[in-house]
């Protein structure tokens, strides 16, 4: 029997930080139970890391109880949240949190009494005295109340009674909010006599339904049918009765999948798959990056892998980004394994989730499918993890913990040696970049399914093409429309075909980047070439990264025009100049407002499929994993605006969105076309994204990375300051620059840079002012380590976007 645990617990304690408590005799715990533990004046949550006979501590707090009579957390799973505590610099049980069942983690009530031992004669304060007093005449008071009664100043009061022993503290777990759900049911009763003839015909009828359903029927829809009098009166004699009947909420019932007939693999295919399914039986951990244009056939690649997992006797993960979290990708998966698939993700409601968290812990599916949480899908035998996309910057979280599924998904891949599947068309530089050092196998699939089978099958065509179009030329010509000519001509044409169009936007980043309209020239600092935005209060340009300011130009540093203006472009005045120029085409709007209700994505979605407007206009969320067969053109109206959004992602951002938004067209019969309207036609990512030549984009966007000393060749951690007042929030930042700048010197880590403090963008978000730091260099978590980070500051290692 172990004497101590080690404990995370739920406060802000910094990162991988446990505390020794003592075990009550009686108790017996594991590693990975949820227990209960004193902090300070209150009870808080805690998880139990580890077990020991020593304490490294002398005085140690005793645990007051376990919630579970199982530990709620794996072994794998505990050292996972090691890790990402340790690695990202968050609180661990925060990170342990992650991979809890949903529900589990309710509030501690704490409640206080009077110690059996507490004798009067005791010297206390007037305070102390009226505290006693109060509990005296009660049995046991709960925290919150007692509090409510007394006043929080009780609080130091209540801890040195504590301490003395004249007060005992206890918890208890609230009820937890989701619990298995019970739904009210009929069946019929052995009848008594004459009771059937005197029944209304409803009546009779509601009575003959709920016999010939051979099972309960739920009550709720009885009386919707027949009508809450009929039911009544059918209970009143004693006809039917009421039962509970436990409900699973599957987020799948209900629905009927036909099972799908596997292709035969092409080659390229087949070759990914023999060595995929080569490393699942092998004991250790490999991890692949499987590298495909859209529709080149990757999902079928880890179908059949899963398969082969599945076949023995391991599981899978498979995560994808939320937004092709679609039915139809749920379908494509289920068909091929019916009644194998867990869905987890946010539109599920609590029941649902907690309902299949559980199913999937007793290991009732094969695979679980989900968004970036799914990583941590508590799946037994974990063989295979698929992240499609796994270049998405969706995966991040960016809330603490600020962890990135990709790299706890390679993670707890080592820890059970599973196998990893990083599938993309446009893989993140730093992943491809780890692919060619030789740390993942790169399999690539070079062609689309369609141009691979076009022989065969014919009439499938290959790839779109693109045609970038040079706006500064626009301009010159004297057209001043939102669209060029050439977007203008396809419009009207596949308008007139009865064809479908997408236009598609990148709206993220359009506050005040400032461009020539002639030369396409775009301000950027001289201080580190970072892109400046216009800041309309002030009417000044700043640089989110170093903090340099200026006024606006009057006229373009480059070739002097007056043309200058500020990015910037949404939907609505897209599909107002659409409607002008096309009298009575049909549109529909997608972006996060028009898409922000529960659902709404499908209906817009399925109202496009379905052919009841001709046009979508959208933001990025058009360029997403969808798959609509009459669309044969697809338009980019500004490929810039993302370009220069002062994020180092920026180019590799938009060379992703470009590729995909490409890859929406052509796969149908009717081919389809792509225009990429730009003031930078020169741009690497516009060029390399145009020609979908995944490599010369990677060697450029590396040679960028080098010069810029950016990750891969260097590591970058962000520190983050809010607060409602500028003023508060800039003084923060020079404190905490200054001292990093001393620990800097003082240690001799002067191979990490300091960048910053400067205000990030966007500069005020929800209310709060935001300032932040950046530390570049090959370890800049050493410095960290030196100087420790106050509270309030946020850390983010690894950021995916420093703006
Ligand atoms: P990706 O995941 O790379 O976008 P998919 O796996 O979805 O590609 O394949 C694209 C389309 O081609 C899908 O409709 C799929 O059913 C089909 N497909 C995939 N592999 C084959 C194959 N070997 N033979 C015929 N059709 C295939
Ligand atoms: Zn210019
Ligand atoms: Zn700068």
């Amino acid at each position: 029997m172990m004497k101590y645990a080690e404990v995370a617990v739920d406060a802000p304690t910094g990162y991988d930080r446990t505390f020794t408590y003592s075990i009550p005799s009686g108790l017996t715990l594991k590693p990975g139970h949820l227990v209960h533990a004193p902090f300070g004046p209150r009870v808080l949550p805690g998880i139990v890391f580890r077990l020991s006979n020593e304490s490294p501590v002398q005085e140690t707090r005793e645990i007051t109880g376990a919630s579970r009579d199982q530990p709620v957390l794996s072994p794998d799973h505990l050292s996972l949240a090691r890790w990402i505590s340790d690695y990202y610099m968050a609180p661990l049980y925060e990170c342990a949190a992650l991979m809890m069942q949903p529900g589990i983690l309710e509030r501690i009530r704490s409640y206080y009494s009077l110690a059996a031992e507490a004798t009067s004669g005791q010297k206390l304060s007037p305070a102390q005295s009226r505290v006693m007093d109060y509990l005296a005449s009660r049995d046991r008071v709960e925290r919150g109340a007692l509090l409510r009664a007394m006043g929080p100043r009780i609080e130091s009061t209540l801890r040195t009674l504590e301490r003395r022993g004249l007060v005992e503290v206890s918890s208890e777990w609230q009820k937890p909010t989701v619990r298995p759900r019970y739904v009210t049911h009929l069946e019929p009763a052995p009848s008594a006599d004459g009771a059937e003839e005197s029944l209304s015909p409803l009546q009779a009828a509601l009575l003959d339904y709920v016999r010939e359903q051979g099972g309960p029927v739920p009550r709720a829809e009885a009386t919707r049918e027949f009508g809450q009098y009929a039911v009544s009166a059918l209970e009143k004699k004693g006809l039917v009765r009421r039962v509970q009947v436990h409900v699973e909420r599957d987020p799948l019932r209900g629905r009927v999948f036909t099972p799908d007939e596997p292709p035969n693999l092409t080659p390229e295919q087949q070759r990914a798959v023999s060595v995929i399914e080569a490393a699942i039986d092998s004991p250790s951990s490999e991890a692949f990056l499987l590298h495909g244009v859209t529709g080149s056939g990757k999902t079928e690649v880890y179908l059949r892998a899963l398969a082969h997992a599945m076949s023995s006797g391991k599981r899978g993960i498979v995560i994808v980004p939320e937004l092709s979290l679609t039915p139809q990708t749920i379908e494509r998966f289920s068909s091929r394994f019916p009644g194998q698939v867990a869905v987890q993700h946010s539109g599920l409601s609590p029941g649902e989730r907690f309902d299949q968290w559980w199913r999937i812990k007793e290991g009732a599916y094969g695979v679980a499918i989900g968004a970036r949480s799914a990583v941590f899908a508590p799946q037994p035998d974990l063989g295979l993890i698929v992240i499609d996309e796994e270049h998405e910057p969706s995966y991040k979280q960016d809330d603490a913990p600020r962890y990135h599924a990709r790299e706890a998904a390679l993670k707890l891949a080592e820890l059970t040696g599973a196998v990893v599947i990083l599938g993309t068309a446009t893989p993140d530089v730093v992943t491809y970049t780890r692919a060619v050092n030789g740390r993942y196998r790169l399999l690539t699939l070079p062609d689309r399914i369609a141009a691979a089978t076009a022989q065969r099958s014919n009439g499938m065509a290959a790839q779109p093409s693109v045609q970038v179009v040079d706006l500064r030329r626009e301009l010159e010509e004297g057209n001043r429309s939102i669209f060029s000519r050439a977007l203008s001509g396809a419009m009207g044409r596949a308008i007139e075909a009865g064809e479908q169009v997408m236009l598609y936007l990148n709206r993220r980043g359009s506050g005040g980047m400032v461009q020539c309209r002639d030369c396409g020239h775009v301000m950027r600092c001289s201080r580190c070439d970072f892109t400046l935005t216009h800041h309309a209060q002030a009417d000044r340009l700043i640089c989110h990264q170093c903090n340099y300011r200026r006024n606006p130009p009057g006229q373009c540093p480059k070739c002097r025009s007056r043309q200058i203006r500020y990015l910037g472009l949404g939907t609505q005045r897209v599909v107002e100049e659409l409607e002008k120029e096309y009298p009575g085409v049909t549109t529909l709007r997608w972006d996060r407002d028009a898409a922000s209700a529960k659902g709404a994505h499908e209906r817009i979605m399925e109202s496009f499929r379905q052919g009841e407007a001709q046009a979508l206009v959208g933001t990025q969320m058009i360029a997403k994993g969808l798959h609509f067969p009459n669309v044969t053109l697809v338009g980019v109206l500004c490929a810039d605006i993302g370009l220069f959004i002062p994020d180092f992602h920026a180019g590799e951002r938009v060379f992703q969105l470009l590729c995909q938004v490409s890859g929406r067209t052509g796969r149908g019969p009717l081919g389809g076309q792509v225009i990429l309207q730009t003031y930078s036609p020169g741009h690497y990512a516009v060029t390399s994204a145009s020609a979908q030549d995944y490599t010369s984009f990677y060697d450029d966007e590396m040679a960028y990375r080098r010069e810029q000393m950016l990750p891969p060749t260097s590591r970058l951690i962000r520190l983050v300051y809010a607060d409602i007042s500028q003023d508060v929030c800039q003084r923060e930042a020079d404190r905490l620059g200054d001292e990093l700048k001393r620990q800097r010197l003082a240690w001799g880590l002067t191979d990490t840079d300091i960048l910053g403090p400067a205000p990030a963008f966007p500069p005020r978000l929800r209310g709060r002012y935001r300032w932040h730091i950046i530390l570049r260099g090959r370890d800049p978590r050493s410095l960290l380590e030196k100087a420790q980070i106050p509270q309030g500051w946020a850390v983010d290692v690894d950021p995916i976007s420093v703006a």
